[in-house]
């Protein structure tokens, strides 16, 4: 039976290389009709018999290109039309949402081309086609075509012009298509920006042998690269960088990837997804890599190639080091001049290409949980815009995220465009970086919000810019977003209790919030359970240095004077502060409350990265301890988990001598203990058995895993984060969903 049906697919198909893909599978199988792009994904008309257009529509979704991501496919039966062929007809853009695809790993059959002799391509470092290459780095604007990109420098020539124009070439349509004669070209330049002659890639590969700290351009911007088995040269980078420990990241080839870490089958192949994203993995004891990549670390990052270049470094340098290009906290630097203005003292030369990037983005992150599931920690390159979808309609609205590891949304209606990481809000470069892309977000995808959601901190620098643009206001909490960013990724609607594990957020009442439990729905979540209340003495330096946490909140709780010897100057004045109620910050943060912890242990003295003590505490705890500590939650109308009796058991086992790895597992035991606890009651008392877990806490895997299970062995249903990090990435959204939700119910 002949049939007609209309085809409407959302989600990224756009610059992925589908159109052509539709064409040749409707082509294969005789069908007839068209495809065109929509501001929403594509639509598509196919016509011929019934079961063949069923073939078909299993096979959209089953061979569908690799950096194509499918959200929905409506479909009805139309009138016949008895067209002749297949065609791509051209794009019919609405005013609305226009799509951008984020940028995609060098695919297999470039690769192949790009290693052989008789390719016109071989070995030359831009190849790319519709499956791969760059696409929101270098876009200047929509809808994405070669003129609105950085590649409408470069003039095709006729050989590329005739693939991009033929329907049945791999490069049909492919926007950055280019070859040797027509496209981008590397140079390498000094420190003192003076070029090297040569050619660039092998003098770099000879620099890096030699134990040179160069700047590479990449995607998304420059990385820092280096020999990853020199550590002489590591550790001047992080002497110059001023990073004393905090982990970097790897680039390792397919063959000598194993000899680093152990990879599942699940984990090789997130390694080598479109995205190519740094994916955190188990350090195997002795591998080839320098242990200052990664000091005091069971896991190592690890990336995978994904632009050619790459390819010929790792051919001859088979480890390297890679990090974002930056100074300290600043966005990762995106064109020469930055480098030689701001990193000329870390690197000695500079690798440079001459196709502008447009918008930067780090490589993202994140790693294999062991059911298989990827948990994103930075959502960025090759993730980043992607849309998100919001399970109600919302009006034009931004969410100017938090201030650390700050990201915004963009949404309207159905659907969410969250940038790439952005950093701290705290300096100026960050504040610029925020406020072009933003306004850039706006352009692109033709959103101009009415609702503006901010944090609920006064002093927020993205409060303050929330503050000067116009349209409504309204303030989340901190903790509410991230619980609403779950509720809403997983579209639940019913009555939850969303436990909030976290470091800082500016709570209702003034206070700093962290260890939180709310109870409620998307449309209302209320407050209903948190850590006591206890003393930040000083504030923001009680965060760096963990054992002032432990000298107060043992001296608040227990009244006990806590402390060595060379602390004891410092551990007086905090007395002092308790006893006369000066200079304290009240937080019931978990983030604090591992601080804590870590303190007394004496895990770190002084943090140089963000929660490094509490992550270096997780890092010792010791496998297969079951015991815990006892702890006591008072049963108010707000309850409250009171870590008294854990304090005491942690100092009683420490003066026995117990070791810190046992003492540790027992601590994290006993969070997971009295999670469970608080479950039970909050789920009794509002009648629910759904639990979501948002914040920064739960990126300790240790703790996560073991609070998944013990809960749902419990019989509860739980929810995490699906496409967004469980830190602090996430609260952009959140604050879209919640602040969307307030802005309604005002309204009624
Ligand atoms: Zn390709
Ligand atoms: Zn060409
Ligand atoms: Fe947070």
């Amino acid at each position: 039976m002949r049939e007609r049906r209309k085809v409407i697919i959302s989600g990224v198909v756009q610059g992925v290389g589908f159109r052509p893909f539709i064409y040749r599978l409707a082509n294969d199988r005789g069908l007839t009709g068209f495809i065109r792009n929509t501001s929403k994904g594509v639509d598509i008309e196919v016509e011929g018999s019934a079961d063949k257009i069923r073939i078909f529509l299993t096979d959209v979704r089953t061979r569908k290109p690799v950096a194509a991501n499918i959200y929905a496919i409506r479909q009805h039966k139309i009138r016949l039309i008895y067209d002749k062929g297949f065609r791509i007809v051209s794009s019919r853009i609405e005013k609305g949402f226009t799509q951008i695809s984020p940028d995609i790993a060098t695919c297999s059959a470039c690769y192949s081309e790009f290693m052989d002799r008789k390719d016109r391509r071989y070995l030359y470092p831009f190849i790319n086609c519709t499956n791969c290459g760059p696409r929101y780095s270098i876009i200047i604007n929509t809808p994405y075509d070669r003129r609105s990109t950085s590649m409408k420098e470069f003039e095709m020539c006729p050989q590329c012009q005739h693939e991009f124009e033929d329907v049945d070439d791999r490069r049909f349509h492919a926007q950055p298509d280019c070859c040797e004669l027509c496209g981008p070209q590397y140079s390498l330049f000094t420190s003192k920006n003076r070029l090297v002659n040569g050619d660039p890639i092998k003098n770099t590969i000879r620099l890096l042998k030699k134990g040179e700290i160069i700047a590479i351009k990449g995607i998304g911007g420059f990385h820092i690269a280096c020999d990853a088995r020199q550590g002489k040269t590591i550790e001047r980078l992080r002497k110059l960088k001023n990073r004393p420990t905090k982990p970097f990241a790897i680039m390792v080839g397919d063959s000598n990837r194993d000899q680093v870490a152990y990879i599942s089958r699940a984990e090789h192949s997130r390694l080598l997804s479109p995205p190519a994203p740094i994916l955190l993995l188990r350090k195997k004891p002795h591998n080839p890599v320098n242990r200052a990549v990664a000091p005091n670390n069971p896991y190592i990052g690890i990336i995978a190639p994904y632009v050619p270049m790459h390819y010929m470094l790792l051919d001859q340098v088979p480890f390297f080091l890679m990090t974002s290009a930056n100074r300290a906290d600043e966005p990762i630097a995106f064109s020469r001049e930055q480098v030689m203005a701001n990193l000329s003292g870390i690197v000695s030369f500079c690798l440079d290409h001459d196709r502008d990037i447009e918008n930067r983005c780090d490589d993202s992150v994140g790693y294999v949980a062991s059911d298989k599931k990827f948990m994103i920690i930075r959502r960025s390159r090759g993730l980043a815009p992607a849309p998100l979808t919001i399970p109600f309609q919302v009006k034009p609205s931004l969410g100017v995220g938090p201030f650390l590891k700050n990201t915004f949304t963009l949404a309207n209606k159905s659907e969410a465009y969250m940038s790439p990481h952005i950093g701290d809000l705290d300096n100026l470069e960050t504040m610029v970086f925020y406020k072009e892309m933003t306004q850039k977000y706006q352009r692109w995808f033709k959103i101009e919000p009415e609702l503006i959601v901010h944090d609920m901190h006064p002093e927020y620098l993205s409060t303050k810019i929330a503050n000067d643009l116009p349209g409504k206001k309204i303030a989340v909490q901190h903790h509410v977003a991230h619980i609403a960013a779950v509720l809403a990724e997983n579209s639940v609607n019913d009555k939850v209790i969303g436990i909030a594990y976290d470091g800082t957020g500016y709570g209702e009442d003034g206070r700093i919030w962290g260890g939180e439990f709310f109870a409620g729905t998307i449309r209302n979540l209320k407050r209903a359970a948190h850590l006591r209340y206890l003393p930040l003495p000083g504030g923001e330096v009680s965060i760096i240095k963990p054992y002032r946490i432990a000298i107060a909140y043992y001296y608040k709780l227990l009244g006990q004077k806590i402390g060595r010897n060379k602390w004891r100057t410092e551990a007086r004045s905090i007395w002092n502060m308790i006893d006369k109620n000066i200079g304290l910050v009240e937080t019931s943060s978990m983030g604090r409350l591992f601080d804590c912890v870590a303190g007394l242990i004496g895990v770190t003295e002084e943090i140089t990265y963000e929660a490094e003590a509490a992550i270096n505490l997780e890092y010792m705890t010791k496998k297969g301890v079951k015991t815990f500590y006892q702890y006591a939650i008072e049963d108010n109308d707000i309850m409250i988990i009171d870590p008294s009796k854990i304090l005491k058991g942690i100092l009683y086992d420490l003066k026995k001598g117990i070791d810190p790895g046992v003492i540790s597992a027992k601590f994290h035991n006993t969070v997971t203990e009295f999670t469970l606890d608080m479950v039970q009651r909050l789920a009794g008392k509002y009648s629910t058995d759904k639990i979501c877990l948002s914040g920064g806490v739960f990126q300790n895997r240790y703790l996560l895993e073991r609070i998944i299970d013990r809960i749902r062995t419990a019989g509860f249903k739980v929810y995490l984060h699906q496409n967004l990090p469980t830190n602090d990435g996430c609260i952009s959204y959140g604050q879209v969903v919640y602040g969307n939700m307030r802005e309604r119910k005002e309204r009624i």
